[in-house]
């Protein structure tokens, strides 16, 4: 497999960086994931304006045209054989001369990382087939700007691993009795019949497979409510959905050890996965 890494591709273990990197020193920087199916980018454009946007709200200055980021990263997919893979983008501050908060002064060139990952099978490729999966509650302990897009993840991945240590998949934050997103994606719930998921705020990030769940919803005609949802609602919920861009939406049927409704992927998850298929598979050539 090939990696970039600041002009050139490599082979993974040739890839260094020094330490005295802003990303490796201060988690200085920001990231993004863009799968791709059968070697085509999927909204490539709504991850490029998200990239766009965090690197500006963090003052990193982008290294590279829109057209430049397609090329390397259609460069990288072919170099790693296309299909289905996901490819992680990287961009840090650069490497200072001396461990200092502020930034360099002038700045110096920013760090770029990509690599490609294989995406897994998503549930929602076999809706009628598909087991769904638990999840737990846990305080939300971020910062107050997770619609950044930072590579800052040690929240998220203590939180993650509290999931994984109860045998869960993901674990759902909550912030003042209010649901904010998952430790790497954004939840839905279904409440009679309902769909309903947070707002974007600067409480959540705004996932691009989120938007497009809402679209989704929007086009077929299926009720959606985007608005604040309290944690007794999510206990009570009849569905509870997980979306993230490589794991699309994910059904969750158990919250904290008990069933989610029925205990099984619900109707409306089953409808909205034939949707996001569908979508999928005219977008990509599938
Ligand atoms: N929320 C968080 C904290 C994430 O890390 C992610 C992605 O991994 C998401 C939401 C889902 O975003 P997207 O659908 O753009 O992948």
């Amino acid at each position: 497999s090939q990696v970039y890494l600041n002009g050139a591709f490599m082979a993974p273990q040739d890839a260094r960086i020094s330490p005295m990197d802003r990303g490796f020193l201060f988690a200085d920087g920001i990231y993004e994931v863009i799968p791709a199916y059968n070697g085509v980018l999927f909204r490539f454009d709504e991850h490029l304006d998200r990239l766009e946007r965090s690197l500006r709200e963090v003052q990193i200055i982008n290294p590279h045209s829109r057209a430049q980021w397609q090329a390397l990263c259609e460069d990288l997919i072919a170099r790693n054989n296309g299909g289905n893979i996901s490819v992680y983008l990287q961009i840090s501050r650069g490497m200072a001369e001396k461990r200092d908060h502020a930034f360099p002064d002038p700045p110096v060139v920013p760090t770029v990382f990509m690599m490609t990952s294989p995406i897994a099978v998503p549930a929602a490729d076999s809706p009628d087939t598909a087991r769904g999966y638990g999840a737990i509650t846990r305080d939300d302990i971020r910062w107050a700007r997770c619609d950044i897009k930072s590579v800052s993840l040690l929240p998220n991945s203590l939180l993650r691993q509290q999931a994984v240590a109860a045998g869960a998949a993901e674990a759902i934050l909550l912030r003042d009795g209010f649901v904010t997103e998952g430790s790497a994606s954004n939840v839905f719930i279904v409440q009679s019949g309902t769909i309903i998921t947070p707002p974007r705020s600067h409480a959540i990030l705004g996932g691009i497979t989120r938007d497009l769940v809402v679209e989704l919803c929007h086009q077929h005609g299926l009720p959606l409510e985007e608005r604040e949802l309290t944690e007794t609602e999510l206990r009570q919920a009849d569905e509870i959905w997980i979306t993230s861009s490589t794991k699309e939406v994910v059904p969750i049927t158990t919250l904290n050890g008990h069933p989610v409704g029925q205990g099984q992927p619900g109707p409306v998850w089953k409808a909205l996965a034939h949707h996001y298929v569908r979508h999928k598979r005219r977008l990509c050539g599938l």
